[in-house]
């Protein structure tokens, strides 16, 4: 018996085979698309009811299915998982295109969209009137078919583009490695990355030690490597990435995917890339971005550049340095802060058992929106480690159902992250509640030890788990404007204010208590957490805003008279650079985020996302940290609304204005 082929509400992870999964989807593909041919084949005029509402309550037992497999594809996977999503991928891209390219569909839905000035919508009924149609334009719906003709070829080039730039930049990586037989060269590297190059050595048959641009071996050499010649060697190699006169120069492929996604944008009807993009973002414009980017850089710079004299007297004192070069930045910083705090993890650790950091986020829950987390061992799981809970409010309605899984495994990919196995939605008068799930990659408790966490740690476990109250407290009508389904530069709002209460002695004493003796965290420590926090906090800050400033001259303007690559970059950094440039160095020709991941006019959003999580926390801080008040709108202004509204306008009737960047400056010491 196949568990997935009918409906269900808990996922029953206990019943499903490894096969059940490709004809479960199967399945689930050609009833949704019986669904879309009843809203098709309908004989009645279109109306909201008979095409949009129809429409988003299509295709939910594919939700179900895919969101129980994808889950498990990163959670617990194995070869064979692996091997079906090789096979459901293209299945699921084949039904996402025809419903886009669904030109009967389309007619029903323009239909409805043109005379929405005559129909009584509520704004959530607005909203998802608007996001369907535009769901279609902005695909080219609306052009004539030569036109269409030539999106379909700019997306396809685009796509094979995106593809060879990653490719190219993943072969430089792989192509370097710096291969050290005399332990005196890394002389300042600690035991556990001496190890880690050992171990690459080894594995690829050499003496001694091997270092690659992979992340994990080159950040601590960089970091703590003290042979200057040697960082300038591996900053040099990182650096020149995509830049090198080979196979893998990516200079032509920047150049060609700025201009094509011009040309996109103008033949859609949009001055630029980024006029595209950010229509569907909380800022908005360009024009808006751009101000909020030099806004910001207005005041992180004379901190950086303060900064940056502090770091060059340290290290012409330390080490008679006399031009701080970029491979000097992170080896001396690290130097620089051990010296002012000397605050490592192991000190900290004792004081966040995982079991008691949880337990701080479930009060922190329960004295801001009144909720409940009861553990549960009824309910089935994929994995032995997972938790269960039944979340309730104050008067023991159910909230939603909540797993949290924390340990890594094999079979688990890297990082932490939230997900769903239902999505929360009004159906026929019933509120169908979410299933919310929390999956980390904390250190396993041993026999002796509890999971102790570091600092970082406890962070990401607020942070995953405020993405976490944004599905539970969902609260709409519609599937796909529910929870987490907003604007892109608005979804870390609800995951990034959590992590503002881990700063606050206020709430740290509720759960930072030592697992041997009990003790509460000392304030000396939580005085050192914060302002360890801050530390080059101008730096940093100046620069995230050169990347989304770069970032916006690619797609923020028309890029056809730009020719070469360096250039233009070297322009875009003008007034952010404290370090001297390197000539044989690109940056852009390697920037993944924006021209292979989906980031292009969007890495403005990490600094957008902090602005608003300081601006929404000060409503807190004015009113005390656990004000049930402030909570409660905060959940019903925010977390409860998920995408029914423009979040500005959300946004505005929690805080009674557009967010300041004022809360930010003064939280990062940049006032
Ligand atoms: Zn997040």
């Amino acid at each position: 018996m196949n568990s997935l082929l009918n409906k269900f509400d808990l996922a029953p992870f206990s019943k499903i085979k490894n096969e059940d999964f490709l004809p479960a989807i199967k399945n689930a593909i050609v009833l949704a698309k019986k669904e879309i041919a009843t809203i098709t084949e309908n004989n009645e005029a279109p109306s909201f009811e008979n095409t949009i509402e129809a429409l988003d309550y299509s295709g939910e037992q594919l939700d179900r299915v895919s969101s129980v497999f994808f889950n498990l594809n990163s959670a617990e996977t194995n070869d064979e998982i692996q091997k079906i999503a090789q096979e459901v991928s293209p299945l699921l891209s084949e039904f996402s295109n025809d419903v886009a390219l669904n030109v009967d569909l389309f007619k029903k839905v323009k239909a409805v969209y043109d005379q929405k000035e005559n129909l009584t919508l509520s704004p959530e009924q607005q909203t998802l009137l608007d996001k369907k149609y535009k769901g279609f334009s902005r695909n080219g719906a609306n052009l004539p078919e030569d036109k269409k003709e030539t999106l379909r070829g700019i997306d396809k080039e685009l796509a094979t583009l995106k593809l060879t730039f990653g490719e190219n930049i993943l072969a430089e990586t792989n192509a370097y490695e710096l291969h050290l037989t005399d332990k005196n060269d890394l002389k300042g590297l600690p035991e556990g990355a001496l190890e880690a190059a050992a171990q690459v050595a080894k594995q690829k048959d050499k003496d001694g030690w091997v270092f690659t641009l992979d992340y994990p071996s080159y950040i601590p050499f960089m970091k703590y490597v003290d042979s200057r010649e040697l960082r300038k060697k591996m900053a040099l190699a990182f650096g020149a990435r995509g830049f090198q006169k080979n196979d893998y120069n990516n200079e032509k492929i920047v150049l060609k995917i700025a201009k094509l996604r011009y040309q996109r944008a103008q033949l859609l009807g949009y001055d630029t890339h980024a006029n595209f993009v950010l229509e569907e973002r909380m800022s908005g414009s360009p024009e808006k971005v751009t101000t909020f980017l030099n806004d910001l850089l207005d005041k992180a710079k004379p901190v950086a550049l303060k900064e940056f004299k502090e770091l060059e007297t340290f290290a012409k004192e330390l080490d008679a340095i006399d031009q701080l070069q970029k491979w000097d930045s992170a080896y001396y910083s690290e130097k620089l802060k051990n010296k002012l705090f000397n605050l490592d993890d192991e000190k900290l650790k004792p004081y966040f058992k995982l079991e008691n950091v949880i337990d701080g986020a479930f009060s922190v829950a329960n004295k801001l929106f009144g909720l409940h987390f009861k553990q549960v061992n009824t309910i089935d799981t994929y994995h032995e480690e997972v938790k269960t809970y039944e979340v309730t409010d104050n008067t023991n309605n159910l909230v939603a159902i909540f797993y949290a899984d924390f340990h890594p495994r094999k079979g688990k990919r890297n990082g932490a992250w939230m997900t769903s196995f239902k999505g929360q939605k009004i159906k026929n008068g019933v509120n169908d509640r979410p299933h919310v799930s929390n999956v980390c990659n904390f250190t396993k408790p041993t026999e002796t030890k509890p999971s102790l966490l570091t600092f970082n740690e406890v962070t990401t476990l607020f942070h995953e788990f405020g993405h976490g109250l944004h599905g539970m407290l969902a609260n709409t009508t519609y599937p796909s404007l529910s929870g987490t389904s907003v604007y892109w530069d608005f979804v870390e709002l609800p995951s990034q204010i959590l992590e503002n209460w881990c700063f606050e002695k206020e709430c740290l004493d509720l759960f930072a208590k030592h697992y041997e003796t009990g003790e509460t965290i000392p304030m000396e420590f939580v005085e050192k957490i914060k302002a360890s926090a801050n530390f080059q906090e101008g730096m940093a800050t100046m620069r995230q805003l050169s990347f989304g400033l770069l970032d916006m001259s690619w797609h923020g303007a028309n890029p056809n008279d730009i020719t070469n690559v360096k250039t233009q970059e070297v322009l875009a950094f003008k007034n952010t650079t404290l370090y001297p440039d390197v000539p044989e160095n690109c940056m852009s020709v390697a920037f993944s985020h924006i021209f292979q991941g989906g980031y292009s006019s969007g890495y403005y959003s990490y600094k957008w996302a902090e602005v608003l999580d300081a601006d929404a926390f000060e409503a807190f801080q004015e009113q005390g940290i656990f004000n049930p008040e402030i909570g409660k709108a905060f959940a019903e202004h925010i977390l409860s609304k998920g995408g029914t509204e423009h979040p500005m306008t959300l946004y505005k009737r929690f805080r009674g204005q557009e967010p300041k960047p004022e809360a930010l400056l003064k939280r990062a010491g940049l006032l």
